[in-house]
């Protein structure tokens, strides 16, 4: 059996189609057959190119894309629960990480998995084994020990796919960063994040709630996500200025 991935052989041009053979999965991990693919901010840096620090000047044909949901095709041996402990069968629908940090070392130990030194990311070059290491294809293969959940039956595709980016990420960031019930919350920048912060600070229990950006529809998306003051960078031309508008 063969499946297709995305592969992206120059920046800011066209990804072409290529297939590879559908692994196996090995004991412990999971093969999942994609259902929708997410294109977050950073896809749309890596795409032009504004990334290459990191992706290599040319590209080596790109494999990308990490905003994903899908359902189990293969449980490799000794898989039978996702990481709730719910029982975990083919056909299922899931979300899972898509990064891997050791789990063993201190700054894993301390619950700090982000910014664990050891972490592994996904083998970014097309044709690299086990193929399908990213979300623009027909399949991911979660390895052995990648996180995984169920998504409940209520939450569409169209929710879950971003909800495991920006929405995760704001949740916990605002949790480490000890948001309490009556806080005022400075939000900078109304951008996917940014919006997602909004809603999740209101929820959180924030008094008052500030977001500065530069865009206009941006400032009124925020206001529309809970945001009590929405300050505009385009009248407020110096950081003395924003600081005492704030
Ligand atoms: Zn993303
Ligand atoms: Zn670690």
């Amino acid at each position: 059996m063969k499946g297709r991935v995305a592969v992206l052989p120059a920046y800011g041009g066209k990804f072409e189609l290529r297939e590879y053979p559908v692994p196996d999965p090995e004991p412990g991990a999971i093969l999942v057959k994609l259902t929708r693919a997410g294109v977050c901010g950073s896809d749309l840096h890596i795409w032009r190119g504004e990334m290459k620090e990191i992706y290599g000047s040319p590209p080596r044909d790109l494999t990308f894309g990490h905003e994903m949901c899908g359902r189990v095709e293969r449980l490799g041996a000794g898989v039978s629960v996702d990481s709730a402990g719910l029982p975990l069968r083919e056909g299922d629908r899931v979300t899972f990480l898509y990064f891997f940090p050791c789990g063993r070392c201190p700054v894993c130990l301390r619950d700090e998995m982000g910014s664990c030194p050891r972490k592994a990311r996904a083998n970014r070059v097309a044709g690299t084994a086990p193929y399908f290491n990213n979300a623009y294809g027909d399949y991911y293969y979660l390895r052995p020990g990648g996180f995984i959940f169920h998504i409940p039956d209520e939450v569409s595709d169209d929710v879950a796919t971003p909800a495991n980016c920006a929405l995760a990420q704001v949740l916990y960031g605002l949790t480490r960063a000890g948001l309490r019930q009556g806080d005022t919350a400075v939000i900078q920048g109304a951008g996917g994040l940014g919006l997602n912060a909004v809603a999740v600070a209101r929820d959180m229990g924030a008094d008052r709630i500030i977001v500065l950006d530069r865009v206009a529809s941006r400032l009124e998306l925020a206001r529309a996500f809970g945001a009590d003051h929405a300050l505009s960078l385009a009248d407020l031309t110096t950081p003395e200025r924003r600081i005492q508008a704030v």
